[in-house]
């Protein structure tokens, strides 16, 4: 997307900058970027991994559809450009607490390649650790967490992802979890343990 506004001047060269904020904080940041069908345990990782960092000290945010999608992404919808348009801003919005030296720990579907190919461009690939949260659609629709698989057989949700809508896998993860074939706690387990030496600071 080109920027529309003129007569912008930057102050990146005059505040201070993502190397002291880390400093400050004591870590590093990374954007940990979970993409997996609905159902799959983006969320609960999630907070089993925030509960985990926060024991060691380091701060995270959890950036998930309950915060864009009711604030600053609530204009839009799932449209195919509505959706490059959310996750273009979870992206930048990602990439202002990667900038603060915040780890943020990112729960959306970004159902295909190209969707996610954007968010990795906009925040940097070494800052973009994506892990493949995966579960079959039958488990998830076993699942159905939030009555949404129900809905999307009813025929009351359209471009339901794995229903009438695509979910591409991602090629070559940072690091996939098979939710279906251990516990909650596994799960957060084998995730902390593979971001935890990219978040700590010798
Ligand atoms: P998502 O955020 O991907 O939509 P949720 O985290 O809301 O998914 O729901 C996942 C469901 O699957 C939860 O009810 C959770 O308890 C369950 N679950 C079972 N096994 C696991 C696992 N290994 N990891 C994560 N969640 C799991």
């Amino acid at each position: 997307m080109t920027t529309k506004a003129t007569n912008i001047h930057p102050v990146f060269d005059r505040i201070l900058g993502r190397d002291e904020k880390q400093k400050f904080l004591n870590q590093s940041s990374r954007v940990i970027w979970m993409t997996g069908l609905s159902g799959s345990g983006k969320t609960t990782i999630a907070i089993g991994v925030e509960k985990e960092l926060q024991k060691r000290g380091i701060l995270t945010q959890i950036l998930d559809g309950d915060n864009i999608r009711t604030g600053i992404n609530k204009n839009l919808g799932f449209s195919e450009e509505d959706r490059s348009e959310n996750i273009r801003r979870i992206a930048e919005v990602s990439k202002l607490f990667l900038n603060c030296g915040i780890v943020t720990i990112n729960c959306f579907v970004s159902p295909t390649i190209n969707i996610r190919k954007i968010a990795k461009e906009i925040i940097g690939e070494d800052d973009f650790l994506e892990i493949y949260v995966n579960a079959s659609f039958k488990v998830c629709e076993e699942r159905d967490v939030k009555g949404l698989y129900k809905k999307a057989r009813n025929g009351e949700i359209k471009n339901f992802t794995g229903l009438d809508a695509p979910f591409e896998a991602p090629e070559n993860p940072f690091l996939e979890i098979k939710t279906s074939d251990m516990t909650a706690e596994e799960s957060v387990e084998k995730v902390v343990n593979a971001i935890l030496p990219q978040l700590t600071r010798e």
